[in-house]
């Protein structure tokens, strides 16, 4: 593990914390613009620019237990990612702790995915990575939803906001579950979410926010910007929605390099929005 700034009031031990968090700087899938391994010290720094208060939901971050662990030391093969990140993420889960991770690019919710059972995914994306394979690599970010089908079931995994899906993908055997932006818009979030929550079959469900399903106005520090995107506002209404029934969380392909700050600052936004309805949803 690598030591990092710790998130916001995240400075609780790993035994005492009911929260914890990790830092996965991985990129090297990326095939357009790279720089998403900066983004976990990033969301972290920015995370700072916010009150631990969080009025709308009476919570005050402070009275959470929550454990920053730092960055996993990934190296640059994605298999051995996986199993770093992995043997991290299933000792939290078997701990009974909800887990948070800061990406790095979209296959670091492969390992997270894969450390619990009995659960659905959502996901905020606005491509589909539902590829069996992308440029040779199983593992790739373009694949993530068909590695988290493969453990859950397809019938468990749905991506909301979607806009960019391959001819390819569009001719699958099994396509992907997804509602599209397009489709959002007409009909609104809190539509789409009920439909996604009513799809899947499982209670437990693990939201996976891409950063590019939001609007590159609002997001532009990502590595492949796509027009036509969901706002803050719907993501937050996600957040909520899906509630108790949220057993992790991750939010990733933020790309510092690309960004004027304030896609890390929302990264670290919706972090904490997570953290609040987890909290008010125990006990
Ligand atoms: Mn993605
Ligand atoms: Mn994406």
């Amino acid at each position: 593990m690598l030591p990092g700034v710790s998130f916001l009031n995240a400075d609780h031990s790993y035994e005492d914390a009911d929260v914890v968090i990790y830092g996965n700087t991985f990129d090297h899938t990326t095939c357009f613009r790279p720089g998403a391994r900066e983004a976990p010290n990033f969301i972290r720094r920015a995370s700072y620019n916010f009150e631990p208060f969080m009025y709308e939901h009476g919570v005050n971050l402070a009275d959470l237990k929550v454990h920053d662990g730092g960055n996993f030391d990934v190296g640059v093969m994605v298999d051995d990612m996986i199993e770093e990140a992995g043997f991290y993420l299933k000792q939290a889960v078997k701990d009974g702790k909800f887990p948070i991770v800061l990406g790095g690019e979209h296959s670091v919710t492969i390992p997270a995915v894969h450390a619990f059972q009995d659960i659905a995914v959502i996901t905020i994306d606005a491509h589909l990575d539902s590829r069996d394979s992308y440029l040779g690599a199983k593992n790739s970010h373009a694949c993530v939803t068909r590695r988290c089908a493969d453990h859950v079931g397809i019938e468990n995994v749905i991506a909301l906001g979607v806009r960019s899906i391959s001819d390819e993908e569009m001719q699958m055997e099994e396509v992907m579950p997804f509602i599209d932006s397009y489709t959002i818009y007409e009909k609104g979030i809190e539509w789409a979410v009920q439909k996604a929550l009513d799809s899947v079959k499982k209670e437990n469900i693990y939201l996976s926010i891409d950063i590019d399903g939001i609007d590159p106005a609002y997001a532009p520090g990502t590595g492949t910007p796509e027009p036509f995107g969901l706002t803050p506002f719907d993501v937050k209404k996600v957040i909520n929605m899906v509630g108790e029934r949220m057993v992790g969380f991750d939010v990733v392909e933020v790309s510092p390099p690309m960004d004027n700050g304030n896609t890390s600052a929302l990264a670290a936004r919706l972090v904490k929005e997570a953290l609040a309805v987890w909290y008010n949803n125990q006990s």
